[in-house]
């Protein structure tokens, strides 16, 4: 009775308001309650209670009318069992297609009552927010995108390894995570393990550290799918890198798949292994472009869509254009120009867009001094006592001065500052820091890259 109400109030509103709005915010809606003159509906998430709310109410409440009931009020409540899995969408219910683009629009949430809740177990470090469905392909990416599609339909079978390498924030790790997503969505018994390199490291050390080696060792050995993110910072680890060969010829041999991803290709990452980079270059390389301006128009108009707002195109093509680089800082530019304008109940136009993204180039989020040289340290290796404190040993020194340099580039601090935050009483020695790491990253392909690493931490 509650459930033939309620698929009539969908199907009218199924049928005023666009596809794509209609299965973001009210495909996974359901009638918990019609008591009282007051009517409850079940939601997945706060988000979509939230836009209900705002967006949709009235709309609501005409149909219900139409439907001859007319409460004083609807409620809606999250649910609990309507956000079940989120992520276990199939084709069909994407169906949007955007200008330009082939590639089908990321709706949302199926409720699916299921049965699969025990492949929790083997999601470790799996996002289930990164899907094939939710990735827009284009110029750059597609050649990446047609691989991992293929290893997710046969895995183990082709591209074995596959080593996908590119610039910071465009799509590397959605991509390979998608593919653990698909094939655990398929068999949700696969033992699929993904893990960043230098959480590997970290692992390793501490398997060393507490004597738990063979634990260690049995873990990765034991998956069927290997997904290793971020693997330059693997390199000058050498024994990190012994263990991890040995994990890859045993995974190899028994025709398990890996993947790996990297901001440069095996032979640019310095002190990798000569028999590593020999390994990687068994299987395919691809090399991941920023994707192109249209690819980059529809993403931004795809994203808008999930938040349930259509964008004129002149709004869309100034972000695509202002952010060229980095599909993070796309998205992030797209939500600030959505919480803005959401803040002050104002359209996203073009005028609001570069007014607001023209001037300031600045970061979205905050950071602050301590963590910026907590992360430094973090990726050289090396102690905080150690950067703050006395010792004057190069593998020390060196990243005390990134630790400025980024103080400095990120926050704009003092130099006086930069000196104390670091433990220096001296400012010149910040000057001359901050100065010699501008001119190391100009020249050193090595030194840009680590700290665009550290920096992508520090924002991620
Ligand atoms: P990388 O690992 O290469 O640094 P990410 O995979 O973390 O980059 O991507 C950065 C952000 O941009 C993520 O939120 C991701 O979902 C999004 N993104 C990147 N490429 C695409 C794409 N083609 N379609 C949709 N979203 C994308
Ligand atoms: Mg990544």
């Amino acid at each position: 009775m509650k459930d033939s109400l309620w698929q009539a109030v969908l199907g009218e509103v199924e049928l005023s308001v666009s596809r794509a709005s209609y299965v973001t915010w009210f495909k996974n809606t359901v009638l918990l309650k019609n008591k009282d003159n007051v009517l409850v509906v079940g939601v997945p998430t706060i988000f979509v209670k939230n836009q209900l709310e705002r967006k949709f109410n009235q709309l609501i409440l005409d149909v219900l009318k139409k439907n001859g009931v007319e409460p004083d009020k609807v409620e809606y409540k999250i649910h609990v069992s309507s956000s079940g899995t989120l992520h276990k969408r199939s084709k069909e219910e994407t169906v949007m297609v955007l200008p330009g683009s082939n590639a089908p629009a990321p709706s949302t949430v199926k409720p699916s009552g299921n049965s699969n809740s025990v492949r929790h177990s083997y999601r470790q470090g799996l996002n289930e927010r990164y899907t094939f469905d939710n990735f827009i392909v284009g110029s750059g990416n597609e050649l990446a995108y047609a691989a991992c599609q293929a290893i997710a339909s046969a895995p183990g079978e082709r591209y074995n390894p596959l080593f996908l390498y590119g610039g910071v924030g465009i799509g590397k790790t959605h991509l390979i995570q998608a593919v653990g997503n698909a094939i655990l969505a398929t068999n949700p018994k696969a033992h699929v393990v993904y893990i960043s390199s230098e959480q590997f490291v970290q692992e390793f050390l501490d398997a060393i550290r507490y004597k738990k080696n063979t634990d260690f060792a049995g873990y990765y050995r034991s998956a069927d799918v290997l997904i290793v993110d971020d693997m330059q910072f693997i390199a000058g680890k050498e024994k990190t890198q012994e263990e991890f060969f040995h994990t890859f010829n045993a995974l190899h041999q028994a025709n398990k798949q890996i993947i790996i991803s990297s901001d440069k290709p095996p032979k640019d990452i310095p002190t990798l292994e000569e028999r590593l980079r020999s390994r990687f270059n068994w299987g395919m390389s691809i090399d991941m472009q920023i994707p192109d301006f249209e690819t980059r128009c529809a993403i931004v108009q795809t994203k808008a869509t999930v938040h349930g707002i259509s964008l004129d195109p002149g709004v869309v093509e100034y972000l695509a254009s202002h952010v060229q680089t980095n599909i993070r800082e796309l998205e992030g530019a797209l939500n600030q120009l959505l919480a803005f304008c959401e803040m002050r109940g104002l359209q996203p136009e073009i005028q609001i867009a570069t007014s607001l993204l023209g001037a300031s180039k600045s970061r979205p989020k905050h950071i602050s001094p301590k963590q910026i040289v907590e992360r430094t340290a973090k990726h050289f290796q090396v102690s905080i006592d150690d950067i703050l404190g006395p010792k004057r040993d190069k593998d020390i020194v060196v990243p005390r001065q990134v630790a400025m340099y980024i103080l400095r580039s990120e926050l704009h601090l003092s130099f006086p500052k930069i000196a104390r935050e670091l433990g220096r009483k001296d400012h010149t020695t910040a000057i001359h820091s901050v100065e010699k790491i501008e001119k190391e990253s100009s020249l050193d392909a090595d030194m840009r890259s680590a700290i665009s690493a550290i920096k992508e931490r520090l924002y991620a």
